[in-house]
């Protein structure tokens, strides 16, 4: 409500453009406009965010951008209210020029909303909540803070196999119960040294990944993505390409996804994929929950046909309270290790993709060019290679 109410109210000032009681000179920006509408779609932060400033990727702390937006002549609408034709989203996106959303509490722009925007914003990395072909249909650019949160998510994955493999959270939860049986922890733990550990996606996390787990021994590194990693990287990690999907999954221990959501990636992990997985294998899904189907993971999960299950992310967000993957488990009643998505939000990583979502705005205010790394769709076209082979 909070943000509603100041989303709503600033739009209200609109014309002229006034701050603290002065009229404000109109500012030269790339559209052409004195001021311009930009929306935010943000997840809400509550008293947390009230008592954490450095909750920047909240309603309530607006990214940091507010006064300064503000004092540019913009109007800046921030909200979590997104979903349905009367959202504060759906009222606004009409209007908007500038789109920022974030992957944690996405706002999905649809080909019919994508009408009048000229740029999207992700606070983040990831930018499936975007229909991306009608952005390119429609010169709408796609921006994200590339490598804003990489390493935050590696060490999410670190932390995700470990605690699979280490059978930690039942162990955990054990303690808290009061008890105290070692075997029937141990019966179900092993060692991350020599096992065959393969990431599906080898961009800037699947890389960072395998740096990571280098130093733990294992027998094999493995990588599946039709990028190929670069002769030094694989120098250096030793990194093996496997060319087939169901060869890469049936040779792996563990398997952790850092590919993107695209028509390539949606539901590429199911029923029929898991069962050419290793009997007991562990899966890490750190990138989109829709790249998994979320039955058939359960399902294998119950069989033991996977051992563990963990990440962060789910195909609805906020997940259901009823959602299978809460409560999902193995035959020893282990092996879920899913959290909210949480992982490229920690309070490093909010404040880098708090600053590169301003200096993503200041460039097109100025008119100056986009880092491109940073360009997912460019005007008209594709710039980013990792939405799928075009
Ligand atoms: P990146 O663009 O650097 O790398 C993605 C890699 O995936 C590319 O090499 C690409 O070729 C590969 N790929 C694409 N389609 C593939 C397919 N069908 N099979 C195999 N490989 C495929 O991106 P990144 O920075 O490493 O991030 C990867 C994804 O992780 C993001 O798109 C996002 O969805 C997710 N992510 C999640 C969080 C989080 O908080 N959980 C945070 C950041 C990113």
């Amino acid at each position: 409500a909070f943000a509603i109410k100041r989303g709503l109210s600033s739009s209200a000032s609109a014309t002229p453009r006034m701050l603290n009681g002065h009229t404000l000179a109109p500012t030269a920006n790339h559209s052409g406009n004195a001021g311009m509408k930009i929306l935010a779609v943000l997840y809400k932060g509550g008293e947390a965010a009230k008592q954490e400033p450095r909750l920047l990727g909240t309603v309530e702390n607006q990214l940091g951008i507010r006064s300064w937006l503000e004092s540019q002549g913009h109007e800046y609408i921030v909200t979590d209210d997104k979903e349905g034709p009367n959202s504060v989203f759906q009222q606004h996106i009409k209007d908007a020029e500038v789109l920022i959303t974030t992957p944690f509490h996405p706002g999905y722009l649809t080909r019919e909303l994508a009408k009048n925007l000229k740029v999207c914003v992700t606070a983040g990395v990831g930018s499936d909540h975007i229909d991306l072909d009608a952005a390119v249909e429609r010169d709408i650019q796609v921006l994200e803070v590339t490598g804003s949160n990489v390493t935050s998510v590696a060490e999410h994955v670190m932390m995700n196999i470990l605690l699979l493999v280490r059978n930690f959270v039942p162990a955990h939860e054990m303690i808290e119960r009061g008890e105290w049986r070692v075997s029937d922890i141990a019966r179900n733990a092993f060692d991350l040294e020599g096992k065959v550990i393969g990431t599906l996606g080898a961009g800037r996390i699947g890389r960072l990944v395998l740096e990571r787990l280098r130093p733990f021994n294992p027998k094999e590194l493995l990588y599946y993505d039709y990028n190929p990693l670069p002769a030094d990287a694989v120098a250096k990690l030793g990194a093996r390409r496997v060319e087939d999907l169901k060869d890469f999954v049936s040779q792996c221990d563990i398997i952790t996804v850092n590919a993107p959501l695209h028509e390539g990636t949606k539901g590429l992990i199911n029923a029929d994929l898991l069962k050419h997985f290793k009997k007991g294998a562990y899966l890490v899904n750190t990138a989109r929950g829709a790249i998994c189907n979320t039955e058939d993971v359960a399902a294998a999960l119950k069989s033991g046909q996977l051992n563990g299950y963990a990440g962060d992310v789910w195909n609805v967000q906020p997940a259901p309270k009823n959602h299978p993957w809460r409560y999902m488990k193995n035959p020893l009643g282990g092996g879920n290790g899913m959290t909210p998505h949480y992982s490229g939000t920690t309070l490093d990583a909010q404040a880098r993709y708090a600053a590169g979502t301003k200096q993503i705005l200041e460039n097109y205010f100025q008119g100056k060019a986009q880092e491109p790394a940073n360009i997912i769709v460019g005007v008209g076209k594709y710039e980013s290679k990792s939405y799928g082979q075009r």
